[in-house]
């Protein structure tokens, strides 16, 4: 199997699996690009695995999905475009011969869902690309969703989830937000010797107009600040910057650096 990010929009990612007949779209927004991809590859539309309710991952939904009938995946507690199977945290979702496991990931939106696929026996169709994951706007490189719907209690538990995979996991984010995030993870951790190599790597990316992803888990857990708010460089650096009181709770510093984040230019 390969793995694909189709670019969409300004700086969406719409994630295909495909093994050379068939194929899986992850969050599509847009029809088009997808319809593209199966065109160019003669490939059928096995399945569509939708993230989160925004518009930016489901508009094309509709238009794949009766143009192919292919089935549709998505979130237990969002609407998306009906109809489809409502995933919750332990669903499986199984396609083309895979199985993915569903995880809550709630902050970003209120019923965000992310689709890890693991190592296993059973995923062996998918050859060297597992373990992987496709979080939609929880976890980028570098960064993490914006808190639309969710408190920064349940980003951090989210956070912690997705930490606790095991470091080869392929991150499948699906915003190319990277260099963004890693001058702010920057002025976070302006000491960071992982930091500084990933981001002349993720640099070199770019200038050859080159996707950032997928990135590894165990790189953003040495370079990402939002997987690292209880590392003492981070901690100390967000008490600085917001103020907080020593007693702050790891919460408040998760939230403070968030917030940081949102202001920072
Ligand atoms: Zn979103
Ligand atoms: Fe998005």
């Amino acid at each position: 199997m390969t793995l694909v990010p189709l670019p969409a929009f300004a700086d969406n990612y719409i994630w295909m699996l495909q093994d050379g007949r068939n194929a899986i779209v992850v969050d599509p927004g847009d029809a088009q690009p997808v319809f593209d991809a199966l065109e160019r590859g003669n490939l059928q539309l096995a399945a569509i695995l939708v993230t989160h309710h925004h518009a930016d991952h489901t508009g094309g939904v509709a238009a794949l999905h009766e143009a192919t009938g292919a089935p549709v995946f998505g979130p237990a507690r969002e609407r998306i475009p009906e109809p489809y199977a409502r995933l919750a945290h332990g669903d499986h979702a199984e396609v083309l011969g895979l199985r993915f496991e569903v995880i809550d990931v709630p902050g970003h939106t209120a019923g965000h869902i992310a689709y890890f696929l693991p190592a296993d026996p059973r995923n062996a169709a998918a050859g060297d690309l597992v373990p992987l994951i496709f979080c939609g706007d929880t976890l980028f490189s570098g960064g993490c969703g914006r808190l639309f719907e969710g408190t920064p209690a349940q980003m951090l538990a989210s956070l912690d989830a997705l930490a606790a995979l095991p470091g080869n996991t392929r991150v499948c984010c699906t915003h190319e937000y990277t260099l963004a995030n890693l001058r702010f993870a920057r002025a976070v951790e302006p000491g960071n010797a992982d930091l500084a190599q990933y981001m002349m790597q993720c640099e070199a990316l770019r200038a050859r107009g080159e996707p950032t992803l997928p990135s590894q888990l165990s790189t953003e857990r040495l370079i990402n600040p939002f997987l690292r708010s209880r590392e003492a460089t981070v901690s100390r650096a967000v008490h600085a910057h917001a103020g907080l009181s020593a007693q702050a709770a790891e919460t408040e510093v998760f939230a403070a650096l968030r917030q940081w984040k949102n202001d920072f230019r």
